[in-house]
């Protein structure tokens, strides 16, 4: 029986594991660097916090859930949800929390994956599994002067809840995902809030509602019910791709909407032209908000469009020459997202190391799985991220396909399966092929692809197409390793 080293206890480790148990195989151990469960959903604690995914979607579909409060389901729902699913499927005694991975090197006479943790312990096991996705990292710009600010500062995804800002002068740099939904929440006990836009975003209408008791029942009660609203859902969505193919018509009914949206918040036409965007929409992530630009009629908040050009002691400095001053800077700036396992230093057949193989920008086979790297499978790895659907369904059909190998493995008693090169180049071009197409490509900078252009982060097609491929995998695209 394979021994399985996961890294990450978030949506996608903790799938991995309970498909793990499922199908008997139940030597495993889940290695996550915080102290609990539940990844992104237990870093992002910032007010506000919610999935603009719909819960009865973005959630296991092995782990149907009739409770969710509200059709975006907040933060803290979203983290018990994971903590319960660990709870119910058994994972507590495989996960090692508190404990990161460092280094991975694969050992070719043992067949096996040698780890290393960041206290020097060391471990082995014959496959390798990355849950650590692709939104793990705050990136913070390197902005001039940022040292020698003496006022507060934190990242959007490390909320120092121990800050009050009521009464404060606080900046926001960035106006993402992360930022439209926490603005709207620190808005009205801040003194001053000034947010830094960059660029403007394409922005639609939320319109979320809560589950009254009686649906929540109807949901218990017949859980089939669960399952018709989530298809319904997700067909909803995926119809949603057509937006992202370009200069589809179906893009243009999106930008309508966001242009009807702004139209019917922001009565005023100069600062209408500031929060319009100038690319194409989807070319960056479409938010959804309702409370997001009503923020900007409030007499405490400002909108600066002109560049930051450094910081000071007591504040940000624009390209301007003018200068405020701030008791808390927020930024709501992003993630490292197209280095991938970057910090990890993981090395293949022959110590080739990952960070060498993805010089060029990263890529995998099927989004899994990389040559010379034996065993290792990733999880919502380069090229699987969405603008549509819900990424939990991705990552279904990823340990899906990661427990198939391990099953043939198994069955023909195999050291290792290591993808072919040419399977990994010609699933590559076809992916990068098909994205020349999509929006994502439309002369815009987003974390969807390195600054020279090249899309490391997002799936060229529909989900369904993704999920259809990973079905069976196609065993003829590995070298398989006989045990010796
Ligand atoms: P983000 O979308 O990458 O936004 C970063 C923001 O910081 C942008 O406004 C960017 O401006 C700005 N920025 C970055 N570097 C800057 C610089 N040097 N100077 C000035 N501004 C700078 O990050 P995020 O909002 O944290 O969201 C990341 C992703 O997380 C989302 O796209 C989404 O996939 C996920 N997320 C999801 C949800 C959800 O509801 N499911 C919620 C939050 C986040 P530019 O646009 O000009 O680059």
């Amino acid at each position: 029986m394979p021994r399985v080293a996961i890294i990450g206890a978030g949506v996608a480790g903790l799938c991995t594991g309970i498909q793990l148990k499922k199908a008997g195989i139940g030597q495993f151990t889940i290695f996550e660097k915080s102290d609990g469960v539940g990844g992104t959903w237990r870093d992002n604690s910032y007010p506000g916090c919610a999935c603009d995914v719909p819960s009865h979607l973005y959630s296991y579909s092995f782990g149907i859930n009739p409770e969710w409060t509200h059709k975006f389901s907040p933060q803290p729902e979203i983290l018990q949800y994971l903590e319960h699913c660990a709870d119910k499927f058994g994972l507590r005694p495989h996960i090692r929390t508190a404990t990161s991975i460092a280094s991975a090197r694969f050992d070719t006479t043992s067949g096996t994956w040698k780890l290393k943790t960041d206290k020097g312990e060391e471990t082995e096991a014959e496959i390798l599994i990355s849950g650590v996705g692709q939104l793990n990292r705050p990136a913070i710009p390197a902005f001039p002067g940022l040292g020698d600010f003496v006022g507060r500062t934190f990242h959007s995804a490390r909320w120092d809840h121990a800050v009050d800002l009521a009464g404060k002068r606080v900046a926001v740099v960035g106006n993402g995902a992360s930022a439209i939904q926490f603005i709207p929440q620190i808005a009205p006990e801040v003194a001053q809030l000034t947010i830094f836009q960059r660029s403007a975003n394409w922005i639609v209408p939320r319109n979320d509602y809560a589950y009254p008791k009686w649906a929540r029942e109807m949901f218990h009660e017949m859980p089939f019910l669960s399952r018709v609203y989530r298809s319904y859902l997700y067909w909803m969505l995926e119809k949603n791709f057509m937006a992202f193919i370009k200069d589809h018509w179906f893009g243009k009914l999106f930008e309508k909407a966001a242009r009807d949206h702004l139209a019917a918040q922001v009565p005023d036409a100069a600062l209408r032209a500031k929060l319009t965007p100038d690319y194409t929409i989807g070319c960056k992530r479409i938010l959804i908000s309702d409370d997001y630009y009503p923020v900007f009629s409030r007499p405490n908040v400002e909108l600066v469009t002109e560049p930051l050009s450094r910081f000071t002691a007591h504040g940000i400095e624009t390209k301007d020459g003018k200068s405020r001053d701030f008791d808390v800077v927020i930024f709501a700036t992003g993630f490292e997202t197209t280095s991938f396992l970057a910090p990890i230093d993981i090395r293949g057949l022959n110590g080739r190391a990952l960070a060498d193989a993805w010089r060029d920008g990263p890529e995998a086979y099927m989004g899994v799985t990389v040559p010379g790297f034996p065993n290792f499978f990733l999880l919502y790895g380069p090229n699987t991220n969405l603008g549509h659907n819900s990424i939990i369904f991705m990552i279904e059909a990823q340990v899906r396909y990661v427990l198939q190998c391990i099953k043939e493995m198994r069955n023909r008693d195999l050291a290792y399966l290591d993808v072919k090169p040419q399977a990994l180049a010609a699933f590559a071009a076809r992916v990068q092929g098909e994205l020349k197409k999509r929006v994502w490509a439309a002369g815009c900078s987003s974390w969807y692809k390195t600054a020279d252009g090249h899309i490391t982060n997002n799936w060229s097609g529909p989900t369904i197409k993704y999920w259809q491929m990973l079905r069976r995998p196609d065993f003829s695209a590995y070298d398989a390793q006989a045990r010796v």
